[in-house]
């Protein structure tokens, strides 16, 4: 069975399961240690890094996971439930669930996964934040729940983080951690996650939103640090001239941003005149549907093209920011002239940069590029993963980040819950060295 995700990643796997039942994943994770069969966990497979895609082995989606049940301050949700139905739920009973990757037709499974955040993360945080407890299927086959506070029962490696807002490349290892700290961001690596519970939050009073054009780019960033503090803000997004151009507008830049209660903010330099602003939430899902349409533009190119998508996913310390856009500008430019974008949580000093190569021929460059990027990610301090997981495809940005000691130090959790190295195999430890 041939699999793909929305980067255009494919594989193959010998069987698909979709099991309904706790034990019957226990089942079949008990047979594939038996046999020695990988096993690759899929959700929704709106993932950009591989980690859902297999090479071969069982794969199981966790499509029938469908409960969902919302209480007063909380969710209990089943793996297989997509992001945009726990909103709905959530927003029936008057309340709220923060984490927002802007593709909501993601699975709560797959979020837990890659510890996914998105534009209100900039206010409230990533997916970790918002877990209260978890259950999981471990590769022996035993089914547990780890409330928050679960101690994990071996001793954990500390290894250095970098300060950054956002991060989602490899194990999040620090003394003292609890288990579910354990289990999210490890891609489907340590265990399949089958259920949550969610914190939600009461809904804000009034919200308002906007797309705020400017002429130039340093305009809008110079808007970006006058309003990074604004009281109340909880979102804050760019989009740079090239996404201008992919958006057919005829502007140098834009900031999208939405803000709870009162702001005042200094316009400065802004296209007050052409600029979107307004307070419904249908306003805001006309604003959130425009900002996605960026990414799905550029996605339809590369699949026209036959090309899988070259998107980055690096935050730096919010001190860098300015100065990672120009790295991006310079070295993206040079390689690529104005064939890419760069948008996204800039908020969280968390640029995506994306590639509208022409050829097959500039494509095949873009390797280079990114990893030299990534280079100068962590030559910053930053991270050179923060909401989409290293999957496969990225996985030779670990050896970047981290020393052969503290990828040792990963593996040995791995080892500790997957001895046979059978879940997500390929994902996060097998890149080249680089
Ligand atoms: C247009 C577009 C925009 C996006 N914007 C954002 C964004 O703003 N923020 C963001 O964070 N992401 C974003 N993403 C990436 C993607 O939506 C997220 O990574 C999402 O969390 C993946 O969820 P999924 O259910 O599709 O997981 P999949 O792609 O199916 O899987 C992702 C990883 O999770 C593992 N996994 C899935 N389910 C489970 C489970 N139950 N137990 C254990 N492991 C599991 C898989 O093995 C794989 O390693 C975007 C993607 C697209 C296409």
């Amino acid at each position: 069975v041939e699999i793909t995700d929305a980067s255009g990643y494919s594989g193959h796997a010998d069987q698909v399961f979709a099991p309904r039942h706790e034990e019957e994943i226990a089942e079949i994770l008990t047979r594939a240690g038996r046999q020695g069969v990988p096993i690759t966990v899929m959700g929704a497979l709106t993932g950009l890094a591989g980690g859902a895609v297999p090479r071969g082995g069982w794969a199981i989606s966790m499509r029938n996971f469908q409960r969902l049940e919302v209480t007063d301050g909380a969710a209990r949700v089943g793996a297989g439930v997509l992001l945009r139905d726990v909103q709905a739920a959530a927003a029936a009973s008057g309340q709220f669930y923060a984490p927002d990757p802007t593709e909501n037709g993601s699975s709560i499974g797959g979020n837990i996964a890659a510890n996914a955040s998105g534009s209100r993360s900039f206010r409230y945080g990533a997916t970790r934040r918002h877990v209260r407890a978890l259950r999981v299927v471990l590769a022996d086959g035993r089914i547990v729940e780890y409330r928050r506070g679960t101690p994990v029962d071996f001793e954990i490696p500390q290894i250095p983080l970098p300060n950054v807002r956002k991060f989602s490349c490899g194990y999040r290892l620090e003394p003292g951690m609890d288990s579910c700290d354990l289990f999210i961001g490890s891609e489907g690596t340590l265990g399949v996650v089958t259920e949550a519970e969610l914190a939600l939050l009461p809904a804000p009073g009034e919200i308002t939103g906007g797309i705020v054009f400017f002429r130039t780019e340093e305009a809008a960033l110079d808007a970006v640090d006058r309003w990074r503090s604004t009281p109340g803000l909880r979102l804050l997004e760019f989009l740079d001239a090239h996404a201008m151009r992919v958006m057919e507008l005829p502007h140098g830049a834009a900031v999208m941003l939405e803000w709870e209660g009162e702001a005042d903010l200094d316009m400065s330099g802004a296209l007050e005149e052409e600029s979107w602003f307004g307070s419904s939430a249908a306003d805001r899902e006309r604003f959130r549907q425009f900002r996605h349409r960026l990414p799905e533009r550029i996605h339809a190119h590369m699949r026209r093209l036959g090309l899988v998508v070259v998107a980055t996913d690096y935050a730096v310390p919010l001190e860098h920011n300015r100065r990672m856009f120009h790295i991006y500008r310079e070295i993206l430019s040079e390689n690529f002239g104005d064939r890419y974008v760069l948008f996204g949580h800039i908020g969280d000093a968390h640029l995506h940069s994306e590639l509208l190569p022409a050829s097959r021929e500039e494509f095949e460059r873009s390797h280079a590029v990114v990893t030299e990027l990534a280079r100068q990610v962590v030559a910053l301090g930053g991270a050179v993963g923060a909401e989409h997981g290293l999957g496969k495809r990225k996985a030779r940005l670990l050896h970047l980040q981290y020393s052969p000691q503290h990828i040792a130090a990963m593996r040995a959790v791995k080892q500790r819950l997957d001895p046979a190295n059978l879940l997500g195999r390929g994902t996060l430890f097998e890149g080249p060295a680089i």
